[in-house]
């Protein structure tokens, strides 16, 4: 881990926060980013929450209303090793909202918790073992792809339970809890353990193309909402894509054509071949700023200003953004990659 840190401090230490890295110039004209072919509306959605199906403590019906009530436009509900089909909540749901069928396949290998949410699935998918950690996530993994749903790996650092090493042996996977709402789940890591973020940004310089999510993960819709419980509301994704439909947002998720969140509402994301420009939804007096972020975790731009602007220089392998307000709240862009034709 200390691999990216020691990066950060380097070019810090040599540039400042706002300077570019220390690497070479490319020298190329034909440095560019590769531009991402998305169109669309932005769709709010939640792709991780329980039920009483499982151990959450409200009906599935309670739970879709929930998000529907809150502005969201699309809710996977994912109880452990539970399958709810969605046609049997067909009343809550209109133009504005859909829920997608999944679940969150569930196992473990010797102390390590293994949990894999399925998106778009069929029917239920049956938690798979196997003889190492690595070939028990990859199981699960592959069981969901199997009935063509979507995985992603949750919550790596709950149990402490894998991380980088493990992580960029896995194959057929694109998307990766970088953000879970769960009380316990050590999104920061510590202790010699990486944070979510820095498993991101280790994976993508490996050349793992593996997008960011964040979610509620959430449990307790009743009584007490505080920090310690596991309530609605706190991570999300916004997807562009052409239509609210299963097959449209879960190509778009696949593709990297969305954003993280847990309470910054980005505008806009424009890409360009030399220039990366993010547009916040600002709101109320709330002051933002947004660091650019490239290869290795390196920080490469930080900028107060709206849209956020990072303009192409060098072959940084990739650049992504996270945007952070005067109140903590994030958004994560996804990487966007740079190319030489
Ligand atoms: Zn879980
Ligand atoms: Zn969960």
């Amino acid at each position: 881990m200390k691999k990216s840190w020691a990066g950060l401090l380097l070019v810090l230490a040599a540039c400042g926060p706002s300077s570019g890295p220390a690497l070479p110039p490319s020298g190329s004209s034909d440095l560019r980013f590769e531009i991402p072919s998305w169109s669309g509306a932005w769709y709010k959605g939640n792709t991780h929450a329980h039920t009483l199906e499982s151990d959450g403590d409200a009906s599935p019906e309670y739970v879709a209303r929930w998000y529907k009530d809150h502005g969201y436009n699309f809710l996977v509900l994912s109880d452990h090793n539970v399958f709810t089909d969605p046609v049997t909540l067909s009343h809550i749901v209109d133009s504005t909202f859909l829920l997608i069928p999944g679940e969150e396949v569930t196992s473990s290998f010797e102390d390590a918790s293994v949990h894999v949410n399925g998106l778009n699935l069929p029917g239920l998918v049956q938690a798979r073992t196997a003889e190492t950690l690595v070939g028990t996530i990859q199981a699960n993994v592959d069981a969901i792809r199997e009935v063509e749903g979507v995985p992603h790996i949750n919550h790596p650092n709950f149990r402490w339970s894998f991380g980088i090493d493990e992580l960029r042996q896995i194959e057929r996977d694109r998307l990766l809890e970088i953000w879970n709402g769960h009380p316990t789940v050590h999104n920061e890591g510590g202790g010699g353990i990486e944070s979510m973020e820095e498993v991101w940004d280790l994976l993508v310089t490996g050349g793992k193309r593996i997008y960011g999510i964040a979610v509620d993960d959430a449990h307790h819709f009743v009584g007490e909402f505080s920090p310690d419980r596991a309530n609605p509301g706190r991570g999300w994704v916004a997807v562009r894509a052409g239509a609210l439909e299963a097959p449209a947002l879960m190509s778009a998720l696949e593709a990297g054509h969305f954003y993280a969140s847990t309470g910054v509402v980005l505008d806009d994301i424009v890409v360009k071949p030399r220039s990366l420009e993010v547009f916040i939804g600002t709101r109320g007096d709330f002051r933002y700023t947004t660091t650019f972020i490239g290869s290795s975790g390196r920080i490469l731009h930080e900028s107060v200003a709206n849209p956020a602007v990072f303009e192409l220089e060098r072959d940084e392998g990739y650049v992504r953004a996270r945007v952070v307000d005067s109140g903590g709240n994030l958004a994560w862009t996804q990487p966007i990659f740079v190319s030489r034709r």
